[in-house]
């Protein structure tokens, strides 16, 4: 079989790696967009995903730069107005608004699969992206020329560089063992979507409880979708709980808030790791998005991180001539811009997560007058609040 030569192939289209594509469109470089699920375009209106993500003002300045983010539909998206936090101990809090920071809304919550059909319609306009879907990769094999990539069917295509975009359990960075360090937290995220009985006016909640990290974001039409960070024999608990009972019990959790819960999204639940890696980048690879790390979902910043990788890769392929964008050189500037903001993000989330599961007495003294003292300070939060919005 004939070897399609590409210049750049991007093993993985979930939302960071199809970004990355969108992102270099007005370059010269033939890509290869390779993702082995099938696209979901249509699904019935009054049903949503239980993954949902806050997007920052950051990314969704990327998204609207690649022409992704106008076509997610208006009605499916919920500007959050304020965000508020609470400690286990009564009256530890943590407020942030957009009105006191200046802004029309802190970020968007939009469920994957929406961001997702509006990355594969935008896709579908760009005419240098061969977009090959329904396929696996099964064979990689690097060599001083070039990138050669076997797929399932026996197709072999090559590149000058390889992009792995392929999530936490990286195929790419397995095959070419690139070392990783994972710290499992023994966590995982239980999500699920509710309809409410009082409105949220777009406020996002958060409890920091003794058993794990409760999270509301506010959904389109007075429904919100949770995100309960807890170890495995709560996650067990919630799975088997029946629908009336978990939104009966996620409504305590969270002080009825929002009056009664009714469940519109079964429970599902993602194990949580911290992934840190020494280098993301090697002579013609370059790993973005979860393949180069995963953070607590505490703050709501994995996919965030990932656009931030896919701004900065694509500003120094763009750059450079495409003949050397696999050149190793050329790829550390994509790695070294990316170390801060990566190691910053992933510490004060892990830092975070310690700090509140965790029983001792002068801790928990510590972590609720932290949060009322940084609710004290104006200027405090105004940076707390520019870092997460723009990072
Ligand atoms: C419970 C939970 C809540 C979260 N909440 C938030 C939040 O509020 N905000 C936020 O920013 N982030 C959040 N995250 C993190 C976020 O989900 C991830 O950071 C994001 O999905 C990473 O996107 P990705 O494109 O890098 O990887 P993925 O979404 O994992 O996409 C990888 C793609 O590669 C494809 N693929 C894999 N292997 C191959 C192969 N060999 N060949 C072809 N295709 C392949 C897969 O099919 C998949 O489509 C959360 C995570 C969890 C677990």
């Amino acid at each position: 079989m004939k070897t399609y030569d590409a210049d750049l192939i991007i093993v993985g289209g979930g939302l960071v790696g199809a970004a990355l594509a969108l992102a270099l469109k007005n370059t010269t470089l033939d890509i290869v967009l390779l993702e082995g699920r099938e696209p979901q375009l249509d699904w019935p209106l009054e049903s949503w995903d239980q993954r949902v993500y806050a997007i920052s003002r950051a990314s969704r300045r990327l998204l609207t730069e690649i022409g992704a983010w106008p076509l997610a539909r208006a009605e499916r998206l919920c500007p959050v107005s304020a965000m508020k936090i609470a400690g286990d101990e009564p009256n530890s809090r943590l407020e942030f608004s957009a009105l006191e920071s200046g802004v029309d809304e802190l970020a968007f919550i939009v469920e994957n699969r929406e961001l997702q059909r509006a990355l594969w319609l935008a896709l579908a306009q760009c005419s240098n992206v061969r977009v090959m879907t329904g396929l696996t990769a099964q064979a990689l094999d690097i060599q001083a020329d070039a990138a050669y990539l076997t797929l399932a069917d026996g197709q072999r295509l090559s590149a000058k560089l390889i992009i792995g975009a392929d999530g936490a359990n990286s195929w790419v960075r397995q095959q070419l063992q690139i070392e990783a360090s994972s710290k499992p937290y023994q966590q995982f995220g239980v999500v699920a979507n509710f309809a409410c009985e009082k409105p949220h006016y777009g406020v996002a909640q958060q409890w920091f409880m003794a058993d794990g990290i409760l999270a509301w974001l506010p959904l389109p039409n007075q429904q919100m979708s949770m995100v309960w960070s807890c170890y495995q024999d709560r996650r067990d608990e919630l799975l088997a709980l029946s629908a009336d009972e978990l939104a009966k019990q996620v409504a305590q959790a969270g002080q009825s808030r929002l009056g009664e819960l009714k469940l519109i999204t079964p429970p599902a639940a993602f194990p949580l790791k911290l992934t840190q890696l020494e280098h993301i980048t090697r002579s013609r690879v370059a790993l973005v998005g979860d393949a180069a790390h995963t953070v607590h979902p505490l703050a709501g910043q994995g996919v965030n991180l990932g656009f931030g990788d896919v701004a900065e890769l694509a500003k120094v392929l763009a750059e450079v001539h495409p003949e050397r964008i696999g050149d190793a050189l050329v790829l550390r500037r994509y790695e070294r811009a990316r170390r801060e903001s990566v190691l910053l993000m992933q510490t004060v989330c892990d830092g975070l997560q310690v700090l509140f599961n965790n029983d001792k007495p002068i801790l928990k003294s510590l972590r609720n007058i932290g949060l009322n003292l940084t609710n004290s300070a104006p200027w405090i939060k105004r940076q707390l609040i520019r870092h997460a919005m723009d990072s």
